[in-house]
């Protein structure tokens, strides 16, 4: 992926209509109409998603000596979340229309009061989107028309819903009827999805899918500390699935109620510079993100206000990622001093503290949390990759072509084996023992159906970094060598075995 902005027509609707027609995501349970915020991965998602995985593993993990990694299950003690503050405070504010039974997030669904001449007329409303400043000033506009309203229009002043004042709130269209009086007052609505361990289905046998995956690093603190020979400063890093009953989940897998997080909880010393760390550990975050592929100007850094954070948190970055629909939470750093080990050492009763060898003193270390979801990562490689072109074909003729430009870090397929002429045996020989040399360390993609332009295009509409075609050179000219063909460039060249796979050694890690 280049470092330029991908073009400004990409739409959510192309990525969408490509995801699913190239196979890479499904709406979940679709025969069955589909289940909103739930969805599937197909044969080409599931290998972008593991491979962005496997990435995120190898770095966070693997080359490092001060992390290491943990599976714990998706369902733990129900003490686990009263005591972490799940149970309690885990919540969106949650406005109903009582009319359409249309469901919002209160923080999602804006209004503005219609002033005309200095008076208030009434209300207009509006869903969060990139344009919902417009969308206000123009449906005041229209109320003030409609009513036949004489005098000057204030300009709007957008406000969420829970910033509405209790007299507003009846007088605040609904989105769905566009009438006033069926919103209900903001209430809070806990997120997290509840299930019954065992036979009995009462309040002792309450249980919940796990909110975030950073939990399973804090209840098993101990053990790892005393099992794994990890000194401070150190990390432990986790995947998994994670569940929220999200109120609103939209922009496609951008918020879904099931959805995969990598989080890593780092370690520091009580009297540590935490903010240091903080630092590192959002560059390293943004490094990352380079690395397999995501444009640096479609990166941003959101600090979150002092006064908007949890008492116990020292400060939180969120890296942003300009989406489609707006530019939006990828990565969330946050610096969570000693906050959820004390609260587990509080409810459980056991010590989460480690030995400082120097003061020979007990303390609860500091934590470091970089937090990320992978399936907005995936997410946001389709809509950086993706472009639609106008190229030249063989023939000099101009033709359209999609094209998605992942790195050949996390692309699904890495190379494509196309022999020229699939009835000349001489060719599908070598391209069939090529193709089971290469499978055996990459995912390799082997189609020798139709004209070699067009598989050449099938291969660019999913990220194929390089397609390999074995030709008459291959066998009539001295030293084996293919024609190599470059996804960005659509430029080629003759390449031997060797440097083929010295190619892919280079690029594929
Ligand atoms: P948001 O404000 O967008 O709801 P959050 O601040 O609640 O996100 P965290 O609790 O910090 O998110 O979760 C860490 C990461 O998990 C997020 O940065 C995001 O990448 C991912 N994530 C959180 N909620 C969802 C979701 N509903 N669907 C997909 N990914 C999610």
């Amino acid at each position: 992926m280049s470092d330029t902005p991908a073009p400004a027509a990409v739409t959510m609707d192309a990525i969408v209509a490509l995801a699913k027609r190239r196979g890479f995501i499904f709406q979940s349970s679709e025969i069955y109409g589909g289940f909103n915020g739930f969805f599937d991965y197909g044969p080409l998602g599931a290998e972008l998603k593991k491979n962005i995985r496997d990435c995120w593993w190898d770095d966070m993990v693997r080359r490092r000596d001060d992390v290491v990694g943990l599976e714990s299950s998706i369902i733990m003690h129900p003490k686990v979340w009263e005591a972490s503050g799940h149970v309690a405070g885990f919540t969106d504010p949650l406005v109903d229309c009582k009319v359409s039974k249309q469901r919002y997030r209160a923080d999602q669904l804006f209004f503005a009061a219609v002033i005309v001449d200095g008076k208030t007329a009434g209300y207009v409303s509006a869903l969060e989107s990139e344009k919902t400043a417009a969308e206000l000033q123009a449906a005041a506009e229209l109320f003030k028309r409609k009513k036949a309203l004489q005098g000057t229009l204030s300009p709007v002043v957008a406000k969420d819903m829970t910033e509405a004042q209790p007299d507003e709130i009846a007088l605040i269209p609904s989105p769905a009827t566009g009438e006033p009086g069926s919103l209900t007052p903001p209430r809070s609505f806990n997120m997290m999805f509840q299930t019954n361990v065992g036979a009995m289905t009462d309040a002792s046998s309450v249980a919940y899918l796990r909110p975030e995956t950073a939990q399973g690093m804090f209840v098993d603190f101990k053990n790892v500390v005393d099992t794994g020979r990890v000194k401070l400063p150190f990390g432990i890093a986790q995947i998994g699935k994670s569940f929220r009953n999200e109120i609103t989940p939209r922009n496609f897998i951008f918020r879904s109620r099931e959805f995969e997080q990598m989080e890593m909880e780092y370690f520091i010393h009580e009297d540590a510079d935490w903010a240091k760390c903080h630092e590192e550990w959002i560059t390293w975050c943004e490094n990352w993100l380079k690395s397999i592929g995501l444009p640096a100007s479609h990166l941003s850094r959101y600090t979150h206000p002092k006064e908007k954070l949890a008492f116990y948190s020292r400060g939180t970055v969120d890296i942003m990622f300009s989406y489609p629909f707006g530019v939006q939470e990828l990565w969330g750093i946050a610096a969570r001093g000693n906050y959820d080990l004390t609260q587990h050492a509080n409810a459980s009763g056991k010590p989460q503290e480690i030995f400082d060898e120097a003061t020979k003193k007990k303390f609860v270390p500091h934590v470091i949390e970089p937090a990320v979801g992978v399936d907005r990562i995936l997410l946001a490689v389709l809509c950086a990759g993706y472009a639609e072109e106008e190229v030249k074909d063989e023939k000099g003729a101009v033709e359209k072509r999609t094209v998605l430009r992942f790195s050949p870090r996390i692309a699904p397929v890495k190379v494509a084996i196309l022999p020229l002429l699939k009835n000349k045996p001489e060719l599908v020989a070598i391209a069939q023992k090529l193709h089971a040399k290469l499978r055996r360390k990459y995912a390799v993609f082997y189609d020798e159906a139709g004209a070699i332009g067009r598989r050449y295009r099938r291969q660019d509409e999913i990220g194929t970094p390089w397609c390999v075609t074995i030709d008459f050179d291959t066998i009539e000219k001295p030293g084996e060598t293919f024609t190599l063909r470059e996804r960005d460039t659509m430029s080629q060249r003759r390449i031997t075995e060797a440097e083929l796979f010295a190619l892919l050694e280079e690029h594929v890690y």
